[in-house]
C-alpha cells in the first residue's frame, strides 16, 4: 500500500499507527532479545532479534518503499551492509569496484582479495573507455558509488547496468551521498541499494548503521539469511533512532542542498580556489548525466586551493564547520580526506583516484547560509598568504604532516 505513496510521504509516516497493544502514535522499541513461542511447533513471525526484529523491520519496510526494494536488511553498519553483499560472490569471481569509493570500502575489498574471497578490479567508472574495458573480465558484481567520495564523479548508471546485464553481473550502488530522496538507483536498473544510513537517512550524527536493500526478493531473501548466519543485522535502538531520523530526511537534505550550492556560489567566485568538485556546477565532468539521474546536487563538495592557502590552517580556522570524519548530519562538517576518511587507502591508491593531500571536502548542515559563508570567508582569510613577489608561504601541505 505505501509504494503507491509519495516518498515524503513514506519517511514522515514511517512507524506510525504500529502499535496494535496501546495505539502509540510513535512507534514503540522492541528491545526484546528474544520472542516466545505460543506452541513449540509454531514457529513465530520474531523469535530471535538477531533473525528478526519489530523495530528493525519497520526501518527495513520504510527503506525498501524509499528504493523501490522487495526486500531489505537493516545491518549494525554500513561497512556490515557492504561486507554482506560480497556473502554473494565466491573465490574467483571478479568484483569491480569504483577506484575512489569510499576509503573503508576500498580496505575491505582490499583484504578480503588478499585472503582469496573474490578477486577485485579498481576501475575508473565515470570513464566510459577504461568501464568497458574492465568488462572484458566478466565481473560477477559491480559496485557503484556515484557520486564519488572525496571528488563527486559521476557514474552513469543506467549504462553501467547495461554493461553488467550483457556479462551476468549483479550491480549494486551504494546511495550514501544521495538517499533515496535525490536518487533511486533501483529504478536505474541496479540490482541492490547499500547505505551507510549513518549519514543522511539517520542525520543525526548518533547511530552507526547501514541497509542493504534488494529488488528481488529472492536476492533479498539470501542476503536476509546470510545476514542471519554472520550476525551482522543492526541493533533494535539503533532502528528506532534512524526510523526518527528518517522522517525529517526530505527537509533535511532539500536545504542543505540549498545551502550548499550558495556557498559553492561564494567559492567559486573567489580567487584563492582552483576547482570546486560539485555536481550542480554545469562545468564539472558528468554534470549532465547527475541532472538526468539525480533530483538534486545534494549537500557535498570538496575544494582544491590554489597556492598560498594553508589548508590545514582553514581546517583550523572555522568555528562553525567541525573537523570530523562522516558527513550528512544536521551539522557542517569539514575534513581533509587524505589525512582522515581516505587515510586507510595507500597514497598510491589516493594518487590513482587523484585525491591530492590538499584536497577539502564539505558536508554542509542546517546552519542559516549568511553563518557559513562568514565561517569560510574567515577562515580563508586566516589560511592565505598572499606576497608581493607572489612567493607562496604556505604552499598547500601534505597530509602527512598531519603525524
Ligand atoms: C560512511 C560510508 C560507508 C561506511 O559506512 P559506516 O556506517 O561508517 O560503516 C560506506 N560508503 C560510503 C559512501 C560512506 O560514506
Amino acid at each position: 500500500m505505501s509504494r503507491s505513496r509519495n516518498l515524503e510521504t513514506i519517511c514522515a509516516a514511517a512507524g506510525v499507527g504500529v502499535d496494535d497493544a496501546h495505539n502509540s502514535v510513535a512507534p514503540p522499541l522492541h528491545l526484546s532479545a528474544n520472542y516466545a513461542w505460543n506452541d513449540p511447533c509454531e514457529k513465530p513471525q520474531y523469535d530471535y532479534s538477531r533473525s528478526g526484529n519489530p523495530t528493525r523491520s519497520q526501518l527495513e519496510e520504510a527503506l525498501c518503499a524509499l528504493e523501490g526494494a522487495e526486500k531489505g536488511v537493516v545491518t549494525a553498519s554500513g561497512m556490515a551492509a557492504l561486507d554482506l553483499v560480497l556473502c554473494l560472490v565466491s573465490p574467483g569471481e571478479l568484483v569491480l569496484a569504483p577506484h575512489d569509493c569510499y576509503g573503508g570500502t576500498h580496505r575491505l575489498l582490499t583484504a578480503r582479495a588478499k585472503r582469496g574471497q573474490f578477486d577485485v578490479a579498481f576501475v575508473d567508472q565515470s570513464n566510459p573507455e577504461t568501464l568497458s574495458a574492465a568488462f572484458a573480465r566478466a565481473p560477477k558484481l559491480v559496485l557503484i558509488e556515484t557520486p564519488s567520495n572525496p571528488l563527486l564523479r559521476i557514474t552513469d548508471i543506467g549504462a553501467c547496468v547495461a554493461l553488467a546485464k550483457k556479462a551476468g553481473a549483479i550491480t549494486v550502488a551504494d546511495n550514501t551521498f544521495l538517499s533515496p530522496a535525490l536518487q533511486r538507483p533501483l529504478e536505474l536498473g541496479c540490482d541492490i541499494v547499500v547505505h551507510s544510513t549513518t549519514k543522511f537517512i539517520n542525520g543525526h550524527s548518533d547511530v552507526v548503521g547501514g541497509a542493504v536493500l534488494a529488488r528481488d526478493a529472492s536476492i533479498g531473501e539470501e542476503l536476509a539469511w546470510w545476514a542471519n548466519c554472520t550476525g551482522v543485522t543492526g541493533a533494535p535502538f539503533d532502528s528506532f533512532l534512524t526510523l526518527r531520523g528518517l522522517r525529517t530526511l526530505f527537509p533535511r537534505i532539500e536545504r542543505q542542498q540549498q545551502t550548499a550550492q550558495t556557498v559553492v556560489d561564494a567559492l567559486v567566485a573567489d580567487d584563492r580556489v582552483e576547482t570546486v568538485f560539485y555536481p550542480g556546477l554545469a562545468s564539472h565532468p558528468g554534470h549532465d548525466i547527475a541532472r538526468a539521474q539525480q533530483k538534486g546536487f545534494g549537500p557535498m563538495f570538496s575544494v582544491e586551493f590554489k597556492e598560498g592557502v594553508d589548508v590545514l590552517q582553514l581546517l583550523r580556522a572555522t568555528e562553525i564547520f567541525t573537523i570530523a570524519e562522516s558527513l550528512g548530519g544536521f551539522e557542517s562538517l569539514i575534513c581533509v580526506p587524505a589525512a582522515m576518511t581516505h587515510a586507510s587507502m595507500s597514497a598510491e591508491a589516493r594518487q590513482i583516484a587523484g585525491i591530492s593531500e590538499g584536497l577539502v571536502r564539505f558536508s554542509v548542515g542546517l546552519e542559516h547560509e549568511d553563518d557559513l559563508l562568514r565561517d569560510i570567508s574567515h577562515a580563508l582569510d586566516s589560511a592565505s598568504i598572499t606576497t608581493s613577489d607572489n612567493v607562496s608561504l604556505f604552499p598547500k601541505q601534505a597530509a602527512k604532516q598531519c603525524v
